[in-house]
């Protein structure tokens, strides 16, 4: 262990009360997704932090979605650099803290993004402000905070794979399971949005006329569905149905939202080959179909998060706990750099559970201790 952990570990270890008041300050600002303004201003938070410190944010601009923020500690000598990931957005509406904003019963903190991921934030930060205290690490440590994973990070993908371009690891912060243990692999995901064409006609004078997109779209669901297999990990869902003008009208029109997950790169290729020709497939003659890909989440393989387990829970231990590393089938930015074959860990944020829904909490005891191990574990990236 060398000196800059132990000062590392030693001026995280009081934080406790100043990590909870940065996290119920972020709780409290609105900030889903598609909110740029909400969005934005936990950038504006987030900045005045680091900048308090002296760490360099960078601003880069977005429109419709919230800016990205790029903040860095410098390294004292030039080797590649270490990523840590965040994401600002929830999905929660704007609206939300008013309604139920931070709260705080024993250990259990509550409030919408409290452990997704707002409390990410807070543990980026506060590494950020520990490794800036003890004088840098021989190589940078940059951090992105962008504002729209919750949807697919349709602008902040770009930037996170353009950042983790030559990184010797990056970590995530999306909350750690309810087990205490981090992610060592995550599905990947895929959402589609289907649409049938048909021919309208009056289901009693010229039923014959008229070709039904709700029966072509029913026939392909039944087939997409049978693609699920839980043994290799895939599956399917069409969670979303719509169609049709009146019960006396054979449909003209019918529209789906499919759901993918998968395990590994290769089942990707294979699955969405499969879902054309599935949309495709003739099933009513007079019906037409065509498909559009909504979002995508690449998987986080285990073979890219081996080596930084190992390393993590080392770091763990020196912290006060024991973890594990464990599988989900959600999706997240660490897909993305995995799949650039970039060593990633993933779920190295504080303690949460029920995320996406009104109960999500986040255990405050696990603050200092996750902060500790993160930045305990940059400490001990080996140096190439
Ligand atoms: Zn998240």
């Amino acid at each position: 262990m060398t000196d800059i952990a132990e000062e590392v570990l030693a001026w995280l270890k009081p934080r406790a009360e100043e990590m909870e008041a940065l996290l119920r300050r972020l709780v409290n600002i609105d900030s889903n997704s598609f909110d740029k303004a909400g969005t934005d201003a936990v950038a504006d938070a987030v900045t005045e932090v680091l900048h308090a410190d002296g760490i360099a944010v960078t601003r880069i601009p977005k429109t419709g979605f919230g800016d990205v923020l790029r903040a860095e500690v410098p390294g004292c000598e030039s080797n590649s650099h270490a990523l840590l990931l965040g994401h600002r957005d929830t999905v929660f509406k704007t609206g939300t803290v008013a309604q139920r904003g931070y709260s705080r019963a024993g250990d259990l903190a509550f409030g919408p993004g409290v452990a997704d991921m707002k409390a990410g934030l807070v543990t980026n930060i506060f590494a950020l402000r520990a490794i800036k205290a003890a004088g840098g690490l021989p190589f940078p440590v940059v951090a992105l905070f962008t504002a729209d994973e919750e949807i697919g990070s349709p602008t902040g993908r770009a930037e996170i794979e353009a950042a983790a371009k030559g990184a010797r690891a990056v970590f995530n912060a999306e909350p750690g399971r309810v087990s205490g243990n981090v992610v060592t692999g995550r599905k990947g995901g895929a959402s589609f949005h289907i649409k049938v064409t048909g021919r309208a006609a009056h289901s009693g004078v010229n039923h014959e006329a008229g070709a039904s997109a709700i029966e072509a779209l029913a026939r392909k669901i039944v087939k997409l569905h049978a693609l699920t297999d839980y043994r290799t990990g895939i599956t399917t869902n069409v969670g979303v149905i719509k169609g049709g003008n009146t019960h006396n009208t054979v449909a003209p029109w019918a529209e789906a939202e499919l759901d993918l997950r998968y395990v590994t790169l290769e089942q990707r290729a294979q699955m969405v080959a499969e879902i054309e020709r599935i949309v495709h497939h003739d099933d009513v003659p007079g019906t037409s179909a065509e498909i559009t890909p909504v979002a995508t989440f690449l998987p986080l393989e285990r073979r890219h998060s081996e080596a930084l387990f190992g390393l993590y829970r080392d770091a763990a231990a020196r912290a006060g706990f024991a973890v594990d590393g464990e599988f989900t089938g959600g999706c997240a930015d660490s897909g993305f750099t995995a799949a650039l074959g970039v060593p990633t860990l993933c779920g190295l944020g504080p303690i949460g559970g029920k995320a996406h829904t009104d109960e999500e909490f986040c255990r405050i005891d696990s603050l200092v201790p996750r902060t500790q191990a993160l930045a305990l574990a940059l400490c001990s990236l080996p140096l190439r």
